[in-house]
């Protein structure tokens, strides 16, 4: 048996193309396009080249993206000035601090100050708090963009056993509590966990978020398993690699996201659909809270 490959690059590439179109449309009717501003502090290389991606992304699909880069050593009086003006800015429908930040700024206090309408990566606690009770003004990214990879493929979680693996404010827990939301029985394993293999061989659907590389091989897995790898790793000789042993694991399970090019892309896109979905808000077309079970 070999796994189906799911193609996030692919699966992304569709979402663009149907934002870009809906992004014409209300251009088109209403004069209105979304707008994302991106703040960047510091010149962190890994930020850097995600900043661009995010720009780049904007630029395909018809959004106006904003890019405020600020020195290492902004004041966080400074950076809370920027994002109030931006706040008030009615052009700018989305409002992102690309983490991680300089020390001496304390992130909570940043990411509460971008009001809950813009904050399109869902970091607030407003949104984050919203996912434990099923309503949300903005998923959070990667396990939003998961959730896609896992609709689109025909994946219904109801009933089912799924593992995450990593606890992550940002990965890990959220993705377990929008799995939750569909009714999935969840188990969350992190580092203290003791014997992680006797909790994935249980998965129907293992999730894995660790940022270890060959986190998980094939004895870990039950046969017949979805795999999705969310890890992002960088090997000594530059490639980039999952947590999950890719070709072993592939042998065993029934799906499997490959890295690069599984939810990577998927996250990318989501953050473009929250745009949209900020834009369309103001416009009245959406309304103000999400319902998860309806995403
Ligand atoms: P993080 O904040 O470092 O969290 C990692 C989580 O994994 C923690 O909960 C940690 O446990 C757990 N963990 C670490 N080693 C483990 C082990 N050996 N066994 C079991 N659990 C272990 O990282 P993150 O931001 O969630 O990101 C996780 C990975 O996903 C990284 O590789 C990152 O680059 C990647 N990522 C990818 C995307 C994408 O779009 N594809 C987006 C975001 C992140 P403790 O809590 O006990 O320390």
């Amino acid at each position: 048996m070999s796994a189906r490959i799911i193609d996030g690059k692919a699966i992304a590439k569709a979402i663009r193309q149907q934002i870009q179109a809906d992004i014409e449309r209300m251009v088109a009717r209403h004069g209105v396009r979304p707008g994302l501003a991106v703040i960047l502090v510091g010149d962190n290389p890994a930020s850097q080249v995600y900043v661009r991606g995010k720009i780049a992304d904007c630029k395909e699909v018809g959004i106006r993206s904003e890019l405020i880069k600020l020195p290492i050593d902004v004041t966080q009086a400074e950076l809370l000035r920027r994002i109030d003006t931006l706040n008030a800015d009615p052009s700018v429908h989305g409002v992102l601090v690309q983490l991680p930040l300089p020390a001496h700024i304390e992130i909570r206090s940043v990411l509460e100050r971008i009001v809950i309408e813009k904050d399109v990566d869902g970091f607030q606690l407003y949104n984050v708090g919203g996912l434990i009770t099923g309503d949300t003004v903005f998923p959070p990214c990667t396990p939003y963009g998961v959730q896609k990879l896992l609709d689109h493929e025909g994946i219904d979680v109801e009933g089912r056993n799924v593992v995450v693996v990593g606890a992550s404010n940002i990965v890990g827990k959220p993705m377990a509590v929008m799995l939750l939301q569909r009714n999935a029985t969840v188990t969350i394993c992190h580092d203290k966990t003791r014997d992680l293999a006797q909790f994935t061989i249980l998965a129907d659907v293992l999730i894995v978020a660790a940022g270890v590389p060959r986190l998980i091989v094939p004895q870990m897995i039950r046969k017949g398993a979805v795999v999705i790898d969310v890890g992002i790793n960088r090997l000594p000789d530059g490639r980039i690699t999952g947590d999950v042993d890719f070709e072993g694991v592939r042998q065993k399970a029934s799906y499997i996201t490959p890295v690069p090019g599984g939810v990577g892309p998927m996250t990318r896109a989501m953050l473009l659909h929250n745009t949209l979905l900020s834009a369309e808000r103001t416009l009245g077309e959406q309304p103000k809270s999400l319902k998860l079970s309806a995403l």
